[in-house]
Formats: C-alpha cells, structure tokens, sequence
C-alpha cells in the first residue's frame, strides 16, 4: 500500500469548477501575533511557506481587519497596504505553487479593543473592554463596503480567496442573536432581519472579486450560547450563505463567551464534526469542518463518515508543519502531535504574546529559532528523558551531533509520565511516542534504567555533559509531615499509596488542580468519548436546541470523594491556570464538590486532620488523607558533583530553574540551547 492510499480521501483533490485543492487538508486561521510585529510580513512568509511545504493544500491566515474600527492588527484596505500582504502570498505560491492561501476577514466587533468598536446594539460583551457604538443605517452600509473593498484588495494581494468569519462573537454574529442584535429595523427582529448582514457581505465581497476566486463563509453551526442559532436558523443562514456567492462554508462551534470547551485537550477527538455532516446535507457547496483533528487519520475518518469536504487542522501545524508531507509518506509516527494545550498558542494569544507551540518552539520563530548542522559535531551526554532532556536530545542529533541520552526510569518522559494519567491529558502520549520515534530516527543512543553518575559520565569522556534531572517535589517543613496520612503527589498519581475517601490537596498550582481531578474522576474519560464530554458540558447533539446547549446545569460524574484543595496565597484558587483552559478545570471540580480555599495557613498533621488558620480563624480539616502538591526544587546533584570534577556540564528544564517550570519553558529552553551547542 502506498502511503497516501492510507488516506484516500485526504489525498483526493477538490474541483472548485475554477480552480482545485491538491489535497482536503487545510491549515485553518489563527491569529498568530506575527500579523502585528515589525517585520511580520516576511515572518509570516517564512511560517507559512513552511506549511506549504509541509504538504498542505490550503492555507487561511490569521484575521485581517477591514478598517480601523474592526480591531486585531494592520487593516487591508487599500492597494498600498495590499502590496505588503503579497510578501505571504509569494512566498507560499513560491513553495509551493499549487497550495491555495486565503486570507480570513476578521471584524472583531464588540470584541474590538477600541473605544471606536460597532457592533448592531450597544450591548458589551462580558470579554469586551467597551460598549460598542451602534451602527446606523450609513455604518452598516459602510461596513459592507469596507468588507468589499478588504477583499478585492486581498485578491490584488495574491491571495487566493478569503475567509468571512461569521463566528465566534465576531461582528457578523453579533447581527445574527438576538442576545446581542435588539434592532427593529431590517437588521434585527426576525431571523431573515438579523441574518442580512452577512448576507449581504458575502454578497457584495463575492461581487467585488469576480467569480473565480474563494470565498469562505465561517458560521457558528453550534454557537454554544443559551439563546443562540437554533438548528433551522443555522440551515438557513447558510442556505442564503451559499446562495450569496460563497463556495466554502466552514463550521465553527464557539462563541468566544460560552461556558463550553471546544478545542482544550479534554474535548475529545473530532468531537465536534457530526454537527458539520449534518449541515453538509442540506448544502452543495463543499463544507469544511474543524476542532481537535490533530492527526490523519482522525481526518480521513472525519471524510469517510461523510462529515466534511475538508478538514481543517489549525494549532496541529503549529505543532509539526510537516504533518500532512508526513503523512503522505507513511511517517505518520514522526508527528509532533498537538496535544490541545493551549499553553503557548491561544494562552499567548489571550495573553497580548506572540503565538508559539508547546512542542514545537519553532513555531512563528521560523527566522530566528533554526536547527542548523553543526559546524563541528560533538559527542553529548544528556541526563534525563523528560520534556527538556529529550528536546535537546533531538534538537542536537538532527544538527549532527552524536547524543547519548540517558535517563533512570525504565521509559522515557519524565513527568509527562504522571501527566498523561490525568483524566483529559490522554493527548500527552502523542508527545512520548514522538519522541520516542524521533529517537530511534535521529540515532540518539538511548540509556533506559541507567542513574548517570558523575564518574562514569567523566570516565565516558563526553565532550559536554547537559543536565536535564529534573526536580524533587517540595516537602514543606510542617509539623506532622511525616503523619502516614500524608501522601506525595507522584504517589498519589501512581497509585502507590492508598487516597481516603476525605483528602485536603496542600497546593492548587496545575499539579494540585490534576490531582483533585484524578481522585474525584469517575467513570471513562470525557477527552474521549463524546457522550460523555456532551453530557458533562451540556451539549445536545441531537436535538440541536438553541446555540446547541441544554442550558441546565451538567451533571459530572465523581469518584464521591469529599476534596479540599488549599493555597496559601489569597488570590482566587486556580487564578494562576491557563487563561484559556483554567476555568474549565475550576468548573470540573466545582461541579463534583471540590471545595477550593485559599489564604490557608497550615499549622500540623496529625491523626484528627490538618490543622491550618483560615483567613487567621483556626480550622480543623478532618481528612483521611493529605497530598501534597507544593511546588518542587530543582535537582542539580548532579550538576554539582560534575562541576566540582571539573567536567563540562550545562543545566536545562526543572533542574535549572524549578520555579513556574512547565514543559512549555522546558523543551523552549531546551531546544534554543541544543541549536546553538
Ligand atoms: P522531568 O520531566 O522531571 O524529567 C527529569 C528526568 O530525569 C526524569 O525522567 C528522571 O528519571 C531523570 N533523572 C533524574 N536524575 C537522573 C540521573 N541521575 N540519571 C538518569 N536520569 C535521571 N507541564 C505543562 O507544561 N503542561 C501540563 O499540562 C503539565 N501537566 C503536568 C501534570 C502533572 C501531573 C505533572 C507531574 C507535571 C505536569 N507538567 C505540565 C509539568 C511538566 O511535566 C514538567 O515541567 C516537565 O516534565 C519538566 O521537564 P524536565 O525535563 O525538566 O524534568
Ligand atoms: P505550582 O503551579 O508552582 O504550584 C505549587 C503550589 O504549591 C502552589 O499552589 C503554591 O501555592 C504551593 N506552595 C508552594 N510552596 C509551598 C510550601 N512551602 N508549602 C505549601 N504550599 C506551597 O507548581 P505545580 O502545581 O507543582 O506544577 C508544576 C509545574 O507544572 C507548573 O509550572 C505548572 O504550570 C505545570 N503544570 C501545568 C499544568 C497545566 O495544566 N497547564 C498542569 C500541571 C502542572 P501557595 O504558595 O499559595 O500555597
Ligand atoms: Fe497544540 Fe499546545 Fe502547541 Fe497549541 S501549544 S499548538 S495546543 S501543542
């Protein structure tokens, strides 16, 4: 069987009647930061080149703005700005001549961070920093033809179609529920009223760019809102979608508001595509669906079930931009699989920072961060397998250098090995086993239930020695820690020890937030299946009720046990998560009891419980079972013994700095050493 026959169906091109998809596998839009930095024209050129070489047949870029009051970024609207844009478009037509780029059209709308925003009522957002300005009837006209003219000047850019995003919150739908539409005039009201304006800007983009160019429509086929798109709304929104002129219709599923996660790494795989098989049948143009199809093999069973036309893979080609060149040649065992994290792309977007990827620090760095062959190969020692000795590790013997890497445990990983146990982070295997391969690919020598020690590292004679041990857990020095009711967080985790059925969690950073969920789950795993994320979110798949939520409170399932989790400091508990997956960790436990109190002092441990002062009251936890989950310390022993040898050595990951390390920072670090070492 040749390679791409293992994915027919994504290696079948898509005749648009005026031009053609070479394959179904699309890069979908994400506003990466690099569309705002000096010089982001060219650094956009070199990330998305990249892609197309990496096999993809489409690519949408981050959004673009059609005038001022539209926020996000440098608008288009005019030919001299169009002539920066071409600096992408070349790039990518030069890669790769038959990859298609389009360039999505973002109207933030009431999101818009300017006192200047629109939107149809003045109603603000909860995430919006202004009451938006209320179009008239000469503000609307003057969005559609801003929405125009941004197009035409997309097609004199090179590109080759736009995207409309009609999703999400955006300025288009805003028009469209009358949540945030309360207009009596023809743009409110009725739905035919509230749908007219994305309408009439499909309509009169597609009459300002000719017929023979793309034009994709992104509608809110489950917006999540209570009180949002009913089923028969969102049917006939794209009916009039399609009978406007656009010839791709794109299926989104959030609202940037809902109480509902649809891309974090606990929504399981494809989770979301049935919703897009089902619009499918009511259309004729190609449909394409989206959310958490992060390897080909998802995607060409999202195809075989009839769901979608194309897939759209976004945050996955941050991860590897060769996913789809490595799937065509049978190396689909070589993907850096996006674990749905959204540590350092949507966090970082949320975050005012420029976008990069958890596993792939190279992502949107394409011109600084760069893995060269090395001028004079070495012979390195790397000490530990987890996140930053195994990123160095392969970093350095894909630049040439002869690597040995060595690591106590009796598998690679490290601490992702206590990660992937948590209910919802299954995706961190997908990490392993890439590394696991990229081993065996790049000939890094590989030491599994070696202790590395300083005399046998120096009698070895290795050129340098990169400390990569990790850290020790922290054991705060408390009266009573060593009652046999206190448990460790890596005990806890492996099930070395027995968990009673009343537990305090001492520490609520990302590890205590697991914990609480390990212990409190029941039942399978929500990240993969989908009845059960449905049911434990709210989300009714097949009565489709409006926006596609129940609206009443979700039941989740718990392990019954009664958990407290405590922080010393004051600030909210689970305040220091991800910005864009914290809050559905916190609702989680929430919803199985999980009593979350900060501002704890902890006093002892003893048989009754642990003692602690709350906000200066004195407090009896009366558990069976104390874990703790109170940050770590680097461990550098080595370090040391090898510095006072006189051996060449150099620290990474935990066991260089412990303090806020994740595996974000670790295989960062670890890669930007290993391309200069
Ligand atoms: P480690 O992963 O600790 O690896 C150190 C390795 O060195 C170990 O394999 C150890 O066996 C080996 N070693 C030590 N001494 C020697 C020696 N002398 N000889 C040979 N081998 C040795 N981070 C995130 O970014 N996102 C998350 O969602 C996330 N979730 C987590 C969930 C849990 C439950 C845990 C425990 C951690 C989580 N982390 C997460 C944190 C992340 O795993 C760590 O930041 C990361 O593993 C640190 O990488 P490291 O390579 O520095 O150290
Ligand atoms: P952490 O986030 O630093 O949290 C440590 C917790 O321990 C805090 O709640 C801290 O809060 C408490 N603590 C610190 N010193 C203490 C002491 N002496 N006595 C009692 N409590 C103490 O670290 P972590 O939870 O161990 O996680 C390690 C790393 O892995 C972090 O960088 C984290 O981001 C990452 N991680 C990420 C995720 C994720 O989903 N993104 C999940 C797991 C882990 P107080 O000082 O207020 O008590
Ligand atoms: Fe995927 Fe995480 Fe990388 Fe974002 S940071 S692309 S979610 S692996």
């Amino acid at each position: 069987m040749t390679a791409t026959n293992r994915y027919p169906l994504l290696f079948s091109p898509l005749d648009l009647g005026f031009t053609r998809l070479k394959n179904r596998a699309l890069m979908g839009s994400m506003h990466t930061g690099l569309e705002d930095v000096p010089g982001g024209f060219e650094r956009q050129a070199a990330f998305f080149a990249e892609r197309a070489r990496g096999g993809v047949g489409m690519i949408i870029t981050g959004g673009i703005p059609p005038n001022e009051e539209a926020g996000g970024g440098a608008k288009l609207s005019n030919p001299e700005e169009a002539a920066q844009h071409r600096i992408v478009t070349e790039a990518v037509h030069a890669a790769d001549p038959d990859v298609k780029i389009c360039m999505q059209i973002l109207h933030t709308g009431p999101l818009a961070g300017t006192p200047a925003c629109v939107a149809p009522s003045a109603i603000r957002s909860r995430i919006g920093r202004y009451v938006p300005n209320e179009l008239d009837e000469a503000g609307i006209e003057k969005q559609i033809a801003d929405f125009a003219t941004c197009a035409a000047m997309a097609r004199l850019a090179g590109y080759d179609g736009v995207e409309i995003i009609g999703s999400a919150g955006y300025l288009l739908s805003t028009f469209l529920v009358e949540k945030t539409n309360q207009r009596t005039d023809q743009w409110g009201g009725s739905f035919e009223n509230r749908m007219r304006f994305p309408v009439e800007v499909v309509r009169r983009v597609r009459e300002a760019v000719g017929d023979d160019f793309i034009v994709i429509f992104r509608i809110a086929a489950m917006d999540m809102l209570e009180g949002g798109m009913s089923w028969d709304e969102v049917v006939t929104l794209a009916k009039a979608v399609e009978a406007a002129g656009a010839n791709i219709i794109s299926t989104h599923f959030t609202w940037h508001e809902a109480q509902v996660p649809t891309i974090a790494t606990m929504v399981p795989r494809a989770a979301f595509t049935q919703v897009t098989g089902r619009l499918r049948k009511e259309l004729s143009v190609p449909m394409i669906t989206s959310n958490r199809i992060n390897m080909p093999d998802v995607a060409e069973a999202v195809l075989e079930r009839g769901d979608a036309d194309i897939v759209s893979m976004a945050r996955p080609m941050l991860a590897d931009p060769d996913l789809v060149l490595k799937a065509a040649e049978g190396r689909e065992d070589e993907i850096n699989t996006c674990i749905a994290c959204n540590q350092a792309c949507l966090d970082h977007t949320f975050t005012g920072q420029l976008v990069s990827c958890l596993v792939n620090p190279r992502a949107c760095r394409e011109t600084e961060l760069t893995y060269a062959p090395a001028a004079a190969p070495k012979r390195l020692a790397v000490v530990g397998a987890g996140p930053a000795g195994l990123s160095y590790a392969t970093v350095a013997a894909q630049r040439g250098h002869k690597v040995t890497l060595f690591d106590a445990a009796a598998d690679i990983g490290g601490q992702f090995n206590l990660a992937r146990r948590i209910p919802g982070k299954e995706e961190f295997d997908e990490t392993l086993r890439y590394y696991r391969r990229m081993i065996e690919v790049l000939g890094v020598e590989l030491r599994l239930n070696t202790q590395a020690d300083p005399d046998s590292l120096k009698a070895a004679g290795f050129d340098e020695v990169i400390v990569a041990t990790g850290i020790e857990p922290r054991r705060p020095q408390l009266e009573g820690i060593d009652h046999p009711k206190v448990v460790g967080y890596i005990d806890a985790i492996l099930g070395r020890k027995p968990i009673g059925q009343r537990v305090a969690i001492m520490g609520a950073g990302g590890i205590g937030f697991d914990v609480a969920e390990l212990i409190t789950h029941s039942g399978p795993s929500a990240a993969l299946d989908i009845d059960v994320f449905a049911k434990e979110w709210g989300v009714d798949f097949k009565n489709h009720p409006r926006g596609g939520v129940t609206g009443v409170t979700p039941v989740v399932a718990s392990s019954g046990r009664e958990v407290t989790l405590l922080q010393r400091k004051t600030d909210s508990v689970g305040k220091g998560l991800g910005r864009t997956t914290g809050w559905t960790h916190r609702l989680t436990l929430l919803r199985r009891g999980v009593k979350m109190i900060s501002g704890v002092e902890y006093l002892r441990i003893d048989d009754e419980g642990l003692h602690a002062l709350v906000a200066g009251e004195p407090r009896l936890f009366e558990v069976d079972t104390v874990i703790v989950c109170a940050g770590q310390t680097p461990l550098r022993t080595l370090y040391d013994d090898l510095q006072r040898q006189g051996v060449k050595a150099s620290l990474v990951g935990g066991a260089f700095e412990a303090a806020e390390l994740d595996a974000k920072r670790a295989i960062d670090q670890a890669s930007r050493l290993a391309a200069v070492v």
